[in-house]
C-alpha cells in the first residue's frame, strides 16, 4: 500500500461513468511507460518483503482479546518515531516503513529500503523483521500486541471483538450483519472500495467456508450467530434467501478478506524479459507456498475445514455482477468473468520458448479494443493479452480531483486497475522518472506467527527465484492445473493430504550452458560471473541477468503437454523424488553452492531451509495445524466447532509467547522439540 491520496471519492453511480476514461488513460500511461522503459536493462536484484500485523488489545479481567482500532494513532506515532531515527543519516536506510492497511486494526511494515542481492542483506532479513516488530510493539499501549496472524479468529462474532466496541448496524459501507463500519480504515479509499464493490455487484459479497464438523457440532448446522431476521439494510434478507449456506461459515463483507494478513515478496529484475520469465516461473510455485504457509483455520468464531485465506479474500472483493458470474445471460455487461478480481494468475506472459501456448488453457477474457491498441503500439500478444485481461475490470475508486491526469508523468489511472487486480503474482511495471526497474511480486503466502518463519519463507523464495533463473528451470504446467493446485492448497492439512500437479522434469535436457545474454545492452549487463566463462567463481552477491538457454534444434517441446506433468506430494516436489527429480530444496542448495558462503552463514541458511524441508515432509506442522490442534485440545472447547472468547484469549497469549520464544511449540518450530 503506497501513499494514499486524500480526495473526494465518487460514489459508484458517478464513478462508473469514468470507467472508460480511467481505462483509456490507464493504457496511455502504460504505453508511455513501455516507450520509456521497455529497453531498460541491467537493474540489479533488489527485493523486499511486506509483513502485515493485527494489533490486539488484551482485557485480562474479561479474558478477552480484541482487535484494537487505533491504527490512525499508532501509525502517526510510528511515523514520527521512524522519521526521528531517520534523521540520523547513517541509519536512514535501515529505518523501516509502516503503512496503513484495510483493517483499522492492521499495520504493514517493509524494510526502509529494499534489500540488495548481498548475502549480508539476505542474512539480516530475520533481524530486520524482528526490529520492525520491536518498533511496532514498543509504541503500542502496554496491553496491545502486534500479531502476525493471517485471519483473526473472532472477527465478526456477536458481542465485543473490537476495542472500542461498535455496533454492526452502522456498517454503512458494507451493510454487513457482522462487522461495524469502524472495522475499516477510515481513509476515503477503503469505505469507498467496500461500498462500490457492493453497489457494482448489486448485492453484498457472500463467502461460505465449509465448517469443520466435530463430534458435537449440531447437524445440519444452521448458524445461530447469524441475525437472520435483521432488517436495517435491504441486503439483510440475503442471508436467509440463500446467500448463507448450511454447514458453512457465512461472511458478508470485504473486511473478512482484506482484513487478513499476508507475507509478500517483491523482486526487481534485470529487464522486462527476465521479469516476465520469473513471473511465469513463480506461477506454479504460488499454490505450493500457500499450502506450506497455511495459517488460517479459524473464521468468525468457528473452525473451518480449510486452512487458508485465499478464497475468503477472493470472495470478499468479488465485484462481479450476476451476468459476469454467469448466473444470468449477458445483457448489460460485457463479459462472462470466471474469477474475482482477487484470484490466481490466468495467463503466462513470458516470450521464452519454454512457454508453450498450450499452457494458457483457461478462459481469460480480455478487452479486445485495448488488446488491439496495445498490439498496434508494437506490444507482443502475450503482454497485450495480460494487460487487456486486467483491464476488463472497472475502476472502483475514482477521486474527483484526479480524473484528469498528465499521462506522461502519472501512472495513477494505470495503477487504479492494476493494483485492484490482486493476483498470486503481480507484474509491476516501473513508474516513470524513478530508479525503479521491472518488478515481480510473489503474493500467495500467509503470514507466519514468528519472524523466524517469515524470514525462512522470504529467504526461501528469494533463493528459489535465483535457482530457477540460474539453473534455467522449467516449471510450466497448464494454468488449469495451477488453479486446481490453488484449490487443493487451501484444504485442511493440504501438505499431508493432497497431491499437486507438477512437472515431471524441471531440468532442461542437453547442454544448459548459456550462450547469450538476455540483456540487449551487453556492455552494461552484470552477467553472473560464475555462469559466463565456464570458470566457476564464487560470489557473495545474488544476481540478476541470467541468460536463457537457447531453444534446441530438435524441438524437444513438441510432445503432448499432458506427458510433461504428474501429481506429486509436496514432500516429493520440495525434497525430491528420484534421480531425475531433485526437488526444489536441493536445487536451492545447489544454487547456494555457487555462492561464497561461510560455515556460519551456511548454518543460518540450514535453519531456514530445514523449516521448509520439515514442513514439506510433515515432521513439522503448519501454523494452521498448530492453531487447529490448540483449539481442539483446549479444556473449554466443546467439540462443537466453536472458538469461544476464552479459547481465543488463550490462543493469543500462546501465539505471543511462541513469537517471543518463551513458550515451546513442539512439532511446530524446529528448535523446540
Ligand atoms: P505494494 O504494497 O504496492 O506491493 P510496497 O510499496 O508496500 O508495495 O513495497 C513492496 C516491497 O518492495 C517492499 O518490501 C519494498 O522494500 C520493495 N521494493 C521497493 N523498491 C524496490 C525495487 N526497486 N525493487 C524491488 N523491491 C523493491
Ligand atoms: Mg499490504
Ligand atoms: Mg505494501
Ligand atoms: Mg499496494
Ligand atoms: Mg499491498
Ligand atoms: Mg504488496
Amino acid at each position: 500500500m503506497g501513499l494514499l491520496f486524500l480526495g473526494t471519492p465518487l460514489s459508484w453511480d458517478e464513478a462508473k461513468h469514468y470507467a472508460d476514461h480511467v481505462r483509456t488513460h490507464g493504457i496511455t500511461q502504460f504505453l508511455h511507460i513501455w516507450d520509456c522503459l521497455k529497453d531498460r536493462c541491467g537493474d540489479e536484484l533488489l527485493w523486499g518483503d511486506e509483513i502485515e500485523y493485527m494489533v490486539v488489545q488484551f482485557d485480562d479481567q474479561e479474558k478477552n482479546a480484541k482487535l484494537s482500532l487505533r491504527q490512525t494513532e499508532i501509525l502517526a506515532k510510528l511515523q514520527a518515531i521512524v522519521s526521528d531515527i531517520a534523521t540520523d543519516a547513517s541509519k536512514a536506510d535501515s529505518v523501516p516503513t509502516f503503512h496503513p492497511e484495510y483493517g483499522r486494526y492492521m499495520l504493514e511494515s517493509t524494510p526502509g529500503a529494499p534489500y540488495t542481492g548481498c548475502l549480508r542483506d539476505l542474512l539480516s532479513v530475520e533481524s530486520n523483521m524482528r526490529y520492525r516488530r520491536h518498533l511496532a510493539r514498543k509504541y503500542l499501549k502496554e496491553n496491545e500486541i502486534p500479531f502476525t496472524l493471517t485471519s483473526y479468529p473472532r472477527l465478526g462474532v456477536p458481542g465485543v471483538f473490537t476495542e472500542p466496541y461498535f455496533d454492526p448496524k452502522n456498517a454503512v459501507s458494507s451493510h454487513s450483519l457482522f462487522v461495524p463500519e469502524e472495522i475499516t480504515n477510515p481513509h476515503a479509499r477503503f469505505p469507498t472500495l467496500t461500498a462500490n464493490i457492493r453497489r457494482r455487484r448489486s448485492s453484498k459479497v457472500a463467502i461460505n467456508l465449509p465448517l469443520f464438523i466435530d463430534e458435537h457440532t449440531p447437524r445440519p448446522f444452521v448458524d445461530p450467530t447469524i441475525p437472520w431476521q435483521r432488517s436495517i439494510y435491504s441486503e439483510d434478507a440475503e442471508a436467509k434467501n440463500g446467500a448463507a449456506l448450511i454447514d458453512h461459515i457465512y461472511m458478508d463483507a470485504m473486511a473478512f478478506g482484506m482484513g487478513c494478513s499476508c507475507l509478500q515478496i517483491t523482486f526487481q529484475s534485470c529487464n522486462i524479459a527476465e521479469a516476465r520469465r520469473l513471473y511465469d516461473a513463480l506461477v506454479p510455485v504460488a499454490p505450493l507456498m500457500l499450502a506450506l504457509t497455511a495459517a488460517s483455520p479459524l473464521w468468525r468464531g468457528y473452525i473451518a475445514d480449510v486452512d487458508c485465506r485465499w478464497d475468503v479474500v477472493a470472495g470478499s472483493v468479488d465485484d462481479r455482477t450476476d451476468e459476469e458470474r454467469g448466473l444470468k445471460p449477458l445483457k448489460h455487461d460485457r463479459f462472462r468473468i470466471p474469477k474475482s478480481r482477487y484470484g490466481s494468475v490466468s495467463l503466462y506472459i513470458s516470450e521464452s520458448w519454454l512457454n508453450r501456448p498450450e499452457y494458457n488453457d483457461i478462459d481469460a477474457p480480455h478487452d479486445e479494443a485495448i488488446f488491439q491498441r496495445l498490439k498496434k503500439h508494437g506490444i507482443d500478444n502475450l503482454l497485450a493479452r495480460h494487460i487487456a485481461h486486467l483491464f476488463i475490470r472497472d475502476p472502483l475508486v475514482v477521486f474527483s480531483e484526479t480524473i484528469v491526469q498528465d499521462d506522461t508523468t502519472s501512472n495513477d489511472h494505470f495503477e487504479n486497475i492494476q493494483s485492484t487486480n490482486w493476483q498470486t503474482i503481480r507484474f509491476k511495471p516501473p513508474p516513470v522518472n524513478t530508479s525503479i526497474g521491472w518488478r515481480v511480486e510473489f503474493r500467495s503466502m500467509e503470514v507466519q506467527m514468528t519472524d523466524f518463519e517469515n524470514a525462512a519463507f522470504a529467504i526461501f523464495v528469494v533463493l528459489l527465484s535465483r535457482a530457477i533463473l540460474s539453473h534455467n528451470l522449467n516449471l510450466y504446467i497448464p494454468i488449469s492445473k495451477v488453479d486446481e493446485n490453488m484449490a487443493r492448497a487451501q484444504k485442511r492439512d493440504a501438505v499431508g493430504s493432497q497431491k499437486f500437479y507438477f512437472r515431471k522434469s524441471m531440468i532442461l535436457p542437453g547442454d544448459v550452458s548459456p550462450s547469450s545474454s538476455v540483456c540487449s545492452s551487453g556492455a552494461t549487463t552484470p552477467v553472473d560471473p560464475h555462469r559466463t566463462n565456464g570458470i566457476p567463481k564464487k560470489d557473495r552477491i545474488l544476481r540478476n541477468c541470467f541468460p536463457l538457454v537457447p531453444k534446441p534444434e530438435d524441438g524437444v517441446l513438441d510432445g503432448s503437454i499432458e506427458d510433461e506433468y504428474t501429481e506429486m506430494t509436496i514432500q516429493e516436489i520440495m525434497n525430491g523424488k528420484t534421480d531425475t527429480f531433485p526437488g526444489l530444496i536441493p536445487l536451492v542448495y545447489a544454487y547456494l553452492e555457487t555462492l561464497d558462503v561461510s560455515e556460519e552463514e551456511r548454518h543460518q541458511f540450514d535453519q531456514y531451509l530445514d523449516l521448509i524441508r520439515r514442513r514439506s515432509d510433515g515432521s513439522l506442522k503448519t501454523g494452521a495445524s498448530w492453531v487447529r490442534d490448540f483449539v481442539r485440545s483446549h479444556p473449554a472447547y466443546k467439540l462443537d466447532s466453536v472458538v469461544n472468547q476464552e479459547i481465543n484469549y488463550d490462543l493469543m497469549v500462546a501465539a505471543d509467547e511462541i513469537e517471543r520464544g518463551v513458550r515451546k511449540a513442539p512439532g511446530f518450530l524446529p528448535t523446540q522439540d
